[in-house]
This record gives structure tokens, C-alpha cells and sequence, in this order.
């Protein structure tokens, strides 16, 4: 007997922490290695939410809290749509989970059948696809390029959809491509959508505050969708909490209950402390976080001086997240000191190698041409990868 499930078997690891294990390993073996592989906040976590958890833990909120959360924090969660989404939501609609991750599986968990449809537009976050597959779905990605900054357009979402869809999937701001979509970008897919009730869009919204240039439109915005819409944020990106693994789904009261029924036989409540510490994060003025997102645009136009100079690279301006997602394609089919690259994880490989510069390859994020740089590093990090990327690939032997 096959001794694991076919869910599992037709599964791949997470390629971002594949690359990140692999980077610590050499380091551990005492190689300089520069890692832009994870998309994780370099800062601490900000002292008001951490003394928000020492005192939950001096206040004995050591139990089970109810499956979706405690009532305040969904409160605070539902007060936080409102302040800056102009959304209503009330904490009957809201589910506390282990992280963005585990919010956007308890949605499609809820409602993907085997052979069920969802359509993502490529590229997309790793882990969207292997979610998808461990359903029992099957992804239908919708391919774009850097000429279109990465970016969907309503026409290409209208002629993805078959009987069969059951969801959109997407993150605006996105991860891998650090574009986002407008207002009137998202009102278009939101009037496609519109016309199929069976479809659920999955708007994943985590990198909302790392915006810097427009403001953040959430799709629930349009009423014409908010029923067939689950919104899913959380604390890691914003408030740099990702080991605190705090996400949460708001979603229309059909689709909430479902959450909480997944849940409830999965993991229960998310921790404790981590949950009490993220009401004080939700209800502290986002100004006063504002200095990570000011710190994160200077890297932006850092790393842009300096990635947009390298040989071989074709890259955009990211106006949101913190990811530079280059199309490296110049090189792929080509020998480099006598190795085949044969799509961008071959390249990211050899640059981990050879450069010593951790990124990630495309291919899991839907799109082969590409490698992703996380710039959530320090200025001196950052410019010491790109200095190492430029000066090596400029007297690597192409054939
Ligand atoms: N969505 C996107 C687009 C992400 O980049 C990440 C990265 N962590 C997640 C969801 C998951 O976040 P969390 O840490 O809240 O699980
Ligand atoms: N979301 C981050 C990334 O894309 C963290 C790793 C992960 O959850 O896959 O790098």
C-alpha cells in the first residue's frame, strides 16, 4: 500500500523556505551569504504590543480562547475595517487564525470540492497553488508580465472562468510582484465577478499598510461582491509579528461559520498572548508604525538604483510589499561558467552559489523568467548583495 496520501504526494515544499534552509546551512558552514530569500520584517516587534503580552500573560490569559477569537480582539479587528478600509463587518464575521496562512486555508478548505476550479493570476505567493492542490482544487492561473507590471486585467479574469471556478485568489499588494491593484482595476474584476455568485474571491491583504504610493482598496469595497468576498489580513508584515503567527478572515456570515468549523477540528484558537498583543497593535495609531514603511521606501529606491544597472535584468518599480520580482530571462537557455540555467530556479541556485546571494526563483511563484528579492535587509546588506549580483555577473562566462 502507498504508504503516503495523494494529497501529500501531490504537494512541493514551500520553495521560500527551501531557499531560506538552504542559505542557513551555508552559513552555518561559515559561508558570507546575504539572504533576500524570506519576506519577513526585519524590525522588532514594536514595545507597546510586546508589553501587551507580557501583561496577557501576567493576567493569566493562558486558556483556550474561542475558536474565531476573543470577542475584543474581533471587535478591534472589526473597528480596524472600518477605520481604514471602510468596510462593515461584526465579530460573528471575523476568525482569528495561526497566521494569514492557516485564514486563507480555512476558506478554501470550506469550499473547494476535487476538481473544483480556483483562478490565480500569475504570479502568485508560493503557497497559494500547494493550498489549492491540497483541497483537491485545481489552479488556473491567469499568466501577466512585467510590461503590465504583473497585473490581471478584468478581460483576462472574465475569459479564465469556466463552470468550474469556484474562487479567485489573489494579494493586492502582491507578493511576489509589488504591484497593486487601483480602485478602479479592482471595481472591474469586482463587476466580473459579480455575474458568477458561485465564485468567492480570496483577497489577501496582508501587505495593506506597505503601500507607497496609492491608497489600499479592498474589493469587499464593492458591494456588488462583499457576500461572495472573504478578506484575509494579519499582523506579520504590518506590525513585523510573523513568529507571533496572527492572521485573521473576515468574511460574509455564510463563509465565517465555515472558517470556524475548519478550525475548530484543526487547531482550536490562536495563542493567547499573541492575540491580547495584537488588539493593542490594531488600535494604536498606524502613524506610529509608519517608520518601518518610510524605512522599507528608502530600500525600495535603493535597491532600484542599483538592481536596475545589472546585466541581464529587466525590472519594474514595485509601488507596494517588499519584493523585487526582475525578469531574468536573458540568461535562461544560456551556459554561465559552464552550467545550463534552465529556468530562474537554476538561477537563483547559481547566484546562491556563486554569489552568495540568497533569492528566490519564479517557478513556484508561477512565473520561470523571474527571481524574487525580498528587501525587508538592512541598507548595507542590501547594497553589498546587489554590489556582489552586479560584479559577479559581469564577468560570468555566457555561452
Ligand atoms: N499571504 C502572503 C501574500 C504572504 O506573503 C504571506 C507571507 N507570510 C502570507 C500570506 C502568510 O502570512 P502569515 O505569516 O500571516 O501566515
Ligand atoms: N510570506 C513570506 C515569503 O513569501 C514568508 C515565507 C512563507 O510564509 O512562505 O517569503
Amino acid at each position: 500500500m502507498e504508504k503516503f496520501s495523494n494529497r501529500l504526494n501531490r504537494m512541493s515544499f514551500s520553495q521560500t523556505f527551501v531557499m531560506s534552509n538552504k542559505v542557513r546551512q551555508m552559513k552555518a558552514e561559515g559561508i558570507d551569504v546575504i539572504s533576500l530569500t524570506l519576506g519577513e520584517p526585519d524590525f522588532d516587534v514594536p514595545k507597546n504590543i510586546k508589553e501587551a503580552a507580557f501583561a496577557a500573560i501576567n493576567n493569566n490569559f493562558s486558556h483556550y480562547s474561542p475558536v474565531p477569537g476573543f470577542l475584543d480582539l474581533r471587535e478591534a479587528i472589526c473597528a480596524k475595517l472600518k477605520r481604514d478600509n471602510n468596510l462593515e463587518y461584526n465579530a460573528s464575521q471575523i476568525c482569528v487564525s495561526n497566521g494569514a496562512k492557516q485564514a486563507i486555508i480555512n476558506v478554501l478548505a470550506s469550499i473547494i470540492n476535487d476538481g473544483d476550479e480556483v483562478i490565480l493570476p500569475a504570479p502568485y505567493w508560493v503557497s497559494y497553488d500547494e493550498m489549492v492542490k491540497m483541497m483537491g482544487g485545481k489552479s488556473v492561473f491567469v499568466e501577466t508580465s512585467i510590461d503590465t507590471e504583473f497585473k490581471m486585467t478584468a478581460e483576462q479574469l472574465e475569459k479564465a472562468i469556466t463552470p468550474n471556478t469556484k474562487a479567485l485568489l489573489y494579494s493586492s499588494p502582491c507578493n511576489p510582484s509589488g504591484s497593486y491593484y487601483t480602485y478602479e482595476e479592482l471595481e472591474s474584476i469586482a463587476n466580473v465577478i459579480a455575474k458568477y455568485p458561485q465564485i468567492t474571491i480570496i483577497s489577501d491583504e496582508i501587505y495593506e499598510f506597505i503601500n507607497y504610493e496609492g491608497k489600499h482598496t479592498s474589493i469587499a469595497e464593492f458591494q456588488q461582491v462583499y457576500e461572495q468576498t472573504a478578506v484575509i489580513n494579519g499582523m506579520s508584515k504590518a506590525f513585523a509579528m510573523t513568529g507571533w503567527r496572527i492572521g485573521y478572515s473576515a468574511c460574509p456570515t455564510w463563509l465565517a461559520k465555515a472558517c470556524e468549523k475548519i478550525q475548530g477540528q484543526m487547531t482550536s484558537g490562536a495563542n493567547t498572548m499573541a492575540q491580547k498583543a495584537s488588539i493593542t497593535a490594531l488600535q494604536t495609531d498606524p502613524a506610529e508604525y509608519r517608520f518601518m514603511i518610510e524605512e522599507f521606501k528608502k530600500r525600495r529606491d535603493l535597491v532600484f538604483s542599483l538592481i536596475k544597472n545589472i546585466p541581464g535584468f529587466k525590472v519594474n518599480y514595485p509601488k507596494a510589499a517588499f519584493y523585487f520580482f526582475p525578469d531574468i530571462s536573458f540568461y535562461i537557455g544560456k551556459t554561465l561558467n559552464g552550467t545550463l540555467i534552465k529556468d530562474a530556479d537554476d538561477f537563483a541556485m547559481f547566484l546562491l552559489e556563486n554569489a552568495h546571494v540568497g533569492t528566490v526563483g519564479g517557478v513556484s511563484f508561477g512565473n520561470p523568467n523571474c527571481i524574487r528579492f525580498s528587501y525587508a535587509a538592512s541598507e548595507k546588506e542590501l547594497t553589498e548583495a546587489m554590489r556582489r549580483i552586479h560584479e559577479f555577473l559581469e564577468k560570468v562566462e555566457i555561452s
